[in-house]
C-alpha cells in the first residue's frame, strides 16, 4: 500500500492537542509541519502554552485517583488492546512517520516495533509492581514495601523518533497507575494524536492519557505546573540540562535523555566486511538522525587504510531519495535549518583540516528539487581538537579518527563528554570484555553497532548524554514512576503495655 493509501483519513489540516479523551483543533498560534521530502508545508501544528497545559494538567488529575485505584491488571488489559491496535495500524503509523520526519519506510516500521515492546513489557508490568513482604520483622510486627504512582506525569519528546521515544515513556507510567501528558516535537507531531486515539479505542478512561502540541512554552509551563510530579524528558543536551535544573527547581522527579557522540572502535582483528556493513547502516541510516547513530569511526592501527576506501564507495553509493520509495536507504532530514546546520558543520570540517573524503553537500533528488536532501558525507584524519569531532551534528556524517592501539582508542571514547552509546569490533573475546569493561558509556554494543537495549533492559547513556539518576523504561523506568511505602503493622493482641522511649529495635 502507498503513503496517500495509507494516510487516508489519518492526517488533518491542523495537528490539535488531544485533552480529557478528545481532540482540541482550534485556540492560540501555530507552525508550519513539512513533508521534508518535498519540502512542502504539509499541515499546521497548534502551539499550545500555560491554558493548555492547566487544562490537561486539570483532567489529568481529576483522572488520577480512580486510574490509581483500578487494579494492575485491569489496567494492564487496556494496555493489551492498545497493543493489538498498535499491531494492526502498524504501517499507518509508519507512514505517518515518514511523512513528516522523512525516514525510510521500513525504518519507521522498526522505529514503531521497538515502541510496540515497550508496550508488550509494560503489560507484564504488575510482576515488577508487587512489593517485598518480611513477615515477623520484630515479633507481632510485618512490614512491607508497596510501589505506587506518583500523580500527573509528563513526557517531552524529540523529533527523532515520534513513535518510540513516546513509548520509552507512556505505556510503563500509564501501567504504573499514572495519568500522563505528552508535548511531542512539533516538527512530526501527527503520530501523537494516532497514539492517543489508538488509546481511546483500547478503553482508556478520559483524562489518563493527554497531548498538549508546542515548543518552549508549552515545555515551561509543564516544568512549573505544581500538580505535575515528574517530567522524562528525550532530547539535545543543553535542553536536557535546562529541564533537569527546572524541574528539580520546582520539585519534580526528572530523568532528561541528552544528545550523543557516538563511537565504533575498528581493531585489526576485525573482520572489514562486517565493519563496513556496521559503520554504513549506523552513520548514515535515519540520515544519522538517531540517538545511537554511529558518528565517529575509531580506526586502530593499519585498518584505517583498508577501510575508508571501502567507506568512501559505499557513502558515495547510497540510495538517498524519498523515504517511501522502495528501495530508499536514506531520506531528507527533518527541516531545511536542520540540512544547513549538518552541511555548515562540513565547511567548519573543511576549515578545520579534516581530509574531505566524501561530499554529500548540494544533492538533488530528481522530482524533489526543494526536498531537505543531503548525501552521505565521510571525513578522514578528524582529530579530537576539532567542532566536528566534538560537538554533536546529528547528520549523515562519519568522522574517521586514527589511533595507534586499544588503550589510544578506549582513552579516546572516555575523554568524549557524552557517553550515550559505544560499540567495538574485533573477533578478540579478551579485547571484547576489557572494551565492556573499561569504556565510559552508558549502552556498549561488542560487533553490534547500535546497541539499543530491550524494553525490559532500561536505555540510558553517561555523562552528557542523561541527566537524573533512573534510565528509561525496563525496571528503572518503573522505579521511575512509582515511589515506595514502607508499612509496618501489628494487632492489638502483640502490642505490650507501657510506653516506649526508647528507639524500636527488633525483638
Ligand atoms: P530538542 O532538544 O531540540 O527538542 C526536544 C524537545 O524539547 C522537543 O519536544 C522540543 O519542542 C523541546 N524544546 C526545544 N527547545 C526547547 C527550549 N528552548 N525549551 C524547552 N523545550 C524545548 O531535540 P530534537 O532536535 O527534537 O531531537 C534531537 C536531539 O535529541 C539530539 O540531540 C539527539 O541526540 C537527542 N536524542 C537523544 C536520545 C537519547 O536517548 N539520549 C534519543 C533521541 C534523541
Amino acid at each position: 500500500m502507498g503513503a496517500s493509501e495509507l494516510l487516508k483519513n489519518v492526517t488533518t489540516a491542523t495537528v490539535g492537542h488531544w485533552i480529557n479523551g478528545r481532540a482540541v483543533n482550534e485556540g492560540g498560534a501555530s507552525q508550519d509541519v513539512f513533508n521534508p521530502a518535498t519540502g512542502a508545508v504539509a499541515r499546521q501544528v497548534l502551539l499550545g502554552g500555560t491554558d493548555e497545559v492547566a487544562a490537561a494538567v486539570a483532567a489529568a488529575k481529576a483522572a488520577a485517583p480512580a486510574w490509581a485505584d483500578t487494579p494492575p491488571l485491569r489496567r494492564a488489559r487496556v494496555l493489551n488492546k492498545f497493543l493489538a491496535l498498535m499491531n494492526e495500524h502498524r504501517d499507518t503509523l509508519a507512514a505517518l512517520i515518514t511523512a513528516e520526519h522523512g525516514k525510510v519506510f521500513s525504518d519507521a516500521q522498526g522505529e514503531v516495533t521497538r515502541g510496540i515492546e515497550i508496550v508488550e513489557f509494560s503489560c507484564g508490568i504488575p510482576q515488577l509492581l508487587k512489593g517485598d513482604f518480611s513477615d515477623q520483622a520484630s515479633t507481632g510486627i510485618d512490614n512491607w514495601t508497596l510501589r505506587q504512582p506518583l500523580g500527573v506525569v509528563a513526557g517531552i519528546t524529540p523529533f527523532n523518533f515520534p513513535c518510540m521515544v513516546p513509548c520509552w515513556m507512556f505505556p510503563v507510567a500509564l501501567a504504573c497507575g499514572n495519568p500522563f501528558i505528552l508535548k511531542p516535537s512539533e516538527r512530526d507531531p501527527s503520530a501523537s494524536l494516532f497514539i492517543a486515539d489508538l488509546l481511546r479505542q483500547a478503553g482508556l478512561p478520559d483524562g489518563v492519557f493527554n497531548v498538549v502540541q508546542g515548543g518552549k512554552a508549552a515545555v515551561d509551563a509543564l516544568l512549573e505546573h505544581p500538580d505535575v510530579k515528574a517530567v522524562s524528558f528525550v532530547g539535545s543536551t543543553p535542553i536536557a540540562q535546562y529541564i533537569y535544573e527546572t524541574g528539580a527547581r520546582h520539585g519534580k522527579r526528572v530523568q532528561a535523555l541528552g544528545g550523543a557522540k557516538n563511537h565504533l572502535v575498528v581493531m585489526p582483528d576485525a573482520d572489514i566486511e562486517q565493519a563496513v556493513d556496521a559503520l554504513i547502516g549506523a552513520a548514515y541510516g535515519s540520515a544519522g538522525e538517531r540517538c545511537m547513530a554511529i558518528s565517529v569511526a575509531v580506526l586502530v592501527g593499519e585498518v584505517a587504510d583498508r577501510i575508508i576506501p571501502k567507506l568512501a564507495e559505499r557513502a558515495k553509493a547510497l540510495k538517498v531519495k524519498n523515504g517511501m520509495e522502495p528501495d530508499a536507504e536514506m531520506g531528507p532530514i527533518v527541516t531545511r535549518q536542520a540540512l544547513e546546520r549538518i552541511e555548515g558543520y562540513i565547511a567548519t570540517g573543511v576549515e578545520e583540516g579534516a581530509t574531505l573524503v566524501v561530499d554529500g553537500r548540494n544533492f538533488s533528488v530528481p522530482e524533489h528539487e526543494a526536498g531537505f536532501f543531503t548525501g552521505g558525507t565521510l571525513f578522514d584524519q578528524v582529530t579530537p581538537d576539532m567542532r566536528i569531532y566534538k560537538e554533536e551534528i546529528f547528520g549523515p556524517v562519519l568522522a574517521c579518527v586514527r589511533v595507534k592501539d586499544f588503550a589510544e582508542a578506549v582513552a579516546l571514547v572516555n575523554a568524549h563528554e557524552f557517553g550515550n552509546g559505544v560499540a567495538c569490533f574485533t573477533s578478540d573475546g579478551h579485547v571484547a570484555r576489557e572494551f565492556g569493561r573499561r569504556v565510559e558509556v552508558g549502552m556498549v554494543g561488542i560487533n553490534v553497532p547500535i546497541p539499543v537495549p530491550m524494553a525490559w533492559q532500561g536505555f540510558g547513556g553517561w555523562k552528557k548524554s542523561l541527566f537524573g539518576d533512573m534510565h528509561a523504561y525496563g525496571e528503572e523506568g518503573v522505579r521511575f514512576y512509582t515511589r515506595q511505602k514502607s508499612i509496618m503493622q501489628r494487632w492489638p493482641a502483640s502490642i505490650g503495655k507501657g510506653a516506649e522511649f526508647v528507639m524500636p529495635t527488633s525483638k
